[in-house]
């Protein structure tokens, strides 16, 4: 469960305390929720993260796609909720929005610190996943891998799947044939048959090394 800002931890962390076992908690200022707060804000994360338990840090990272009067503080704090990751070995979601050569550049600069994690709703190109791939991290793969215009399929065909985690970015992003309709996370399986068609190879295949991959990143 991906955490957006400080509002929304106290519910995310009833529903991981009611579906132990399912329902697993992230951390994190989301780029698009960064404002004039954000020093508060920050502050309230690092105490969270002493006293509860969480999973990774995230969805961190820039968006430049919504608004452009942050882009300083939503730099600041995705280097420092990188550095609160590092400290708390903890793996870090990264959303990125109109900002993919700017992640890069963060990812190559943190890169010795060994921070790790996932790309999440990676769409960028070959070139992209290759540097992200460099950096020690993988790619969240969604709906998107099933939308035609997206060009993501012929890309993740050539992506060796050691390198694929499935996400569902629920409830954006719904995957063919329910594109426009509310996502959830059963719907999983037609990105499971898409990575599998492409890349010729059973969906049983697809679906056991990404939720390895999976594993692997969250430390279960
Ligand atoms: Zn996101």
């Amino acid at each position: 469960m991906p955490s957006i800002d400080s509002n929304h931890l106290k519910r995310m962390l009833e529903l991981q305390k009611t579906y132990v076992g399912t329902c697993y908690s992230m951390l994190g200022l989301h780029p698009c929720y960064v404002r004039d707060n954000y020093r508060d804000e920050l502050q309230l994360m690092k105490n969270a993260l002493e006293k509860d338990q969480f999973f990774a840090i995230g969805e961190i990272g820039l968006d430049y796609y919504w608004d452009r009067s942050y882009d300083d503080q939503q730099m600041i704090c995705f280097l420092e909720q990188i550095d609160m990751a590092v400290t708390h070995n903890l793996p870090i979601v990264i959303h990125s929005r109109s900002s993919m050569d700017a992640c890069i550049e963060v990812l190559r600069a943190k890169k010795e610190s060994g921070v790790r994690g996932i790309f999440h709703c990676f769409s960028g190109s070959l070139q992209n996943a290759k540097d992200i791939i460099d950096c020690g991290f993988v790619l969240g793969i969604g709906g998107v891998v099933t939308y035609k215009n997206s060009g993501l399929a012929a890309v993740v065909a050539d992506v060796p799947l050691e390198h694929i985690v499935l996400e569902t970015d629920a409830p954006y992003l719904t995957p063919v044939p329910f594109r426009g309709k509310r996502n959830e996370s059963s719907y999983l399986k037609y990105i499971v048959a898409k990575i599998a068609e492409v890349k010729n190879i059973s969906e049983d295949e697809v679906a056991a090394v990404t939720t390895a991959n999976a594993n692997r990143i969250f430390g279960y």
